[in-house]
C-alpha cells in the first residue's frame, strides 16, 4: 500500500484545530506537501492553495478569538473537478472547459466549508464523469496507489486514490452507475454512494440527473459518517433533495441479528474467483457474528446495465447540449459561422466516450427509437424498483461484491467500451433504484483491494453506514 502519509481521524483532527493544539494552516500545508509529492499519479487537476490558505488562516484567527468553528474545523479535503468552487477552476476533466472558473459554488462545498473544511484540490476523473477508469481524462489517467500499472477505477478514479495516498483524510466523489464505489473498491478505500436526494446536486456538473449522487471517500466508516452527517439534507437549490433522516454517526454496531441478503445474480460467472473468495470470507464473519444470512434472487439485475446504457446516454445527451461553445467554455473562434461554431466547439472539447454517448443518447430519444428503447428501458427500470422493494420486505439489506474483478490494467479495457461498460455491472442497479450503497474494502487478492458493496433501501443510509462499521469491527 502506496499511502504516502497518514492523518488521525476526522474528528481527532477537527478536535485539536479546535483546541488550539494544532492550526487549520498546519493541516492545509501538511495536505499541500503530500500533494506535491503525489504527482506520478496524476491524481489531481488543480490545486486550490491560494483559496485554502486564506480560508485556514481565518479560521485560526477567528479560533485564537474562542470561537467556534465546527465538526470539521481545519480538515482539508479534495473534490472532484466536476464540483464547483468560488476561485478554482472546474475542467470535468475535459477541454471544453478547460478555462472555466466557477462563478458560483456546489451545496456540498459550501456546507463542508461552513463546518471548517477546507478544499485544498481538485481531482481527476473520467471527462464528464463517463467512464470506469479515469483513462477517458483529457489530462490522462490516474495510476492505481497499489499498482502504479493499473487504472484506480473510475469515475471518480482521482477522489478514491486521493484518500488511498492519503492527500487528504476524506474526498468528495459522485456516482451515476458506480463511480464512487469501484474506485473505492479498486483502490481499499470506503466510497459511499447515498440515498438519491440526500445530497445536493446543484453546483456540480450534471451527469444524468434522474441518477446522479454525490457522497464521500474516506478512510473508515466513523470519517465516511461525519462527512455525510454534513452534507445531508435538503436544499432549496436542487428540488430533488430530500429531508435527512437522522444524525449520520457510528458508534457501537453489531452484526448480530442483523438480516442480510446475498444477492443471487452477483455471483454468477464473470465473477473471478479472487473476488468470490474474499465475499465469500465476509459472509462467513458474517454468520459467525450471529447475522442472518440469506440467498435472494432480483432476476431483473441482469438486465440492469442494458437499462442502465439507454436511459444514462439519454439523459447525457441532454444535459451536455448546453456546452456548445457559445455561452462558456471552448469557443471556436476560427469558425466560419455559426453551425460550424457548435460543430467545431464539440469536436474539440469532449472526449470520444462524451461524443459515443450523446450519439447513443440521441438515437434512443429519437422519435423512431424512444418506444423501442427509451420507453422500454423506462418500464424494465420499474420493475427493478419493484423487485428490490420486495426483496427488501425479507432482509434489511443486500450484499454482494461491488466489483467482478480488482484493478485492471491501465490500456487493457480502453478500445473496448463494451468491456469497460462490464465492469458497471454490479453497481448500476442501487443508481436505477436511488437506494443508498457502499463499497467497504474486503481484504486484498494478489496485493490488489477487493470492495464489498452493501446495500439498503431508500433513506436507510445511517443504518447501512453502521452495518459497514460493524464490518470494520470484526474485521479489524
Ligand atoms: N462507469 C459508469 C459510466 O461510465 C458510471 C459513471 C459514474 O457513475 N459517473 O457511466
Amino acid at each position: 500500500m502506496a499511502a504516502l502519509d497518514s492523518w488521525p481521524a476526522i474528528k481527532d483532527i477537527a478536535r485539536s484545530v479546535q483546541a488550539g493544539e494544532t492550526t487549520a494552516i498546519s493541516q492545509v500545508e501538511k495536505a499541500l506537501a503530500i500533494i506535491e509529492k503525489s504527482k506520478d499519479y496524476n491524481a489531481i487537476l488543480s490545486v486550490t492553495s491560494e483559496r485554502a490558505r486564506k480560508r485556514a488562516v481565518e479560521i485560526d484567527a477567528s479560533i485564537a478569538k474562542g470561537q467556534k468553528i465546527g465538526k470539521l474545523a481545519g480538515v482539508p479535503f479534495i473534490a472532484k473537478d466536476n464540483f464547483l468552487a468560488f476561485g478554482a477552476p472546474t475542467t470535468a476533466a475535459s477541454h471544453i472547459l478547460e478555462n472555466f472558473e466557477a462563478p458560483y459554488q456546489a451545496s456540498a462545498i459550501a456546507k463542508l466549508e461552513a463546518e471548517g473544511a477546507i478544499l485544498v484540490a481538485k481531482s481527476n476523473l473520467d471527462a464528464f464523469a463517463h467512464g470506469s477508469s479515469t483513462e477517458n481524462s483529457a489530462y490522462g489517467p490516474t495510476k492505481n496507489p497499489h499498482d502504479i500499472s493499473r487504472v484506480p477505477g473510475g469515475s471518480s478514479g482521482g477522489s478514491a486514490a486521493a484518500v488511498a495516498l492519503g492527500l487528504t483524510p476524506f474526498a468528495l466523489g459522485t456516482d451515476t452507475g458506480g463511480s464512487i464505489r469501484l474506485p473505492a473498491s479498486y483502490c481499499g478505500v470506503i466510497g459511499f454512494k447515498p440515498t438519491y436526494g440526500l445530497v445536493s446536486r446543484y453546483g456540480v456538473v450534471a451527469m444524468a440527473s434522474s441518477t446522479d449522487v454525490i457522497g464521500p471517500f474516506a478512510r473508515n466508516a466513523q470519517d465516511t459518517a461525519i462527512v455525510l452527517d454534513v452534507l445531508a439534507g435538503r436544499d432549496s437549490f436542487d428540488g430533488t433533495t430530500i429531508e435527512r433522516q437522522k444524525q449520520y454517526e457510528v458508534g457501537s454496531a453489531s452484526l448480530k441479528g442483523k438480516k442480510i441478503g446475498i444477492v443471487k445474480e452477483f455471483f454468477g460467472k464473470g465473477l473471478s474467483e479472487d473476488v468470490r473468495k474474499n465475499i465469500d470470507a465476509q459472509i462467513s464473519i458474517a454468520k459467525k457474528e450471529g447475522a442472518e444470512v440469506v440467498e435472494v434472487s432480483i432476476p431483473s439485475i441482469d438486465l440492469a446495465l442494458a437499462v442502465y446504457y439507454v436511459l444514462v446516454p439519454a439523459e447525457v445527451s441532454s444535459n451536455l447540449s448546453r456546452y456548445d461553445g457559445q455561452r462558456y467554455g471552448l469557443s471556436a473562434t476560427d469558425a466560419e459561422n455559426l453551425d460550424e461554431s457548435y460543430e467545431l466547439a464539440r469536436e474539440r472539447g469532449f472526449e470520444a466516450e462524451n461524443k459515443r454517448r450523446i450519439l447513443i443518447g440521441t438515437y434512443v430519444l429519437s422519435s423512431g427509437y424512444y418506444d423501442a428503447y427509451y420507453k422500454k428501458a423506462q418500464t424494465v427500470r420499474t420493475k427493478l424498483i419493484s423487485e428490490f422493494n420486495e426483496v427488501f420486505e425479507k432482509v434489511d439489506f443486500l450484499l454482494g461484491p461491488t466489483a467482478p474483478g480488482t484493478a485492471f490494467k491501465l490500456g487493457e479495457n480502453v478500445d473496448d467500451p463494451l468491456a469497460m461498460y462490464l465492469v458497471d455491472i454490479m453497481t448500476v442497479s442501487a443508481n436505477l433504484v436511488g437506494i443508498p450503497s457502499v463499497s467497504v474494502p474486503a481484504g486484498t487478492a494478489s496485493g490488489l483491494p477487493v470492495g464489498m458493496q452493501l446495500m439498503a433501501p431508500q433513506s436507510k443510509d445511517a443504518e447501512l453506514l453502521e452495518l459497514a462499521y460493524a464490518f470494520e469491527e470484526v474485521q479489524s
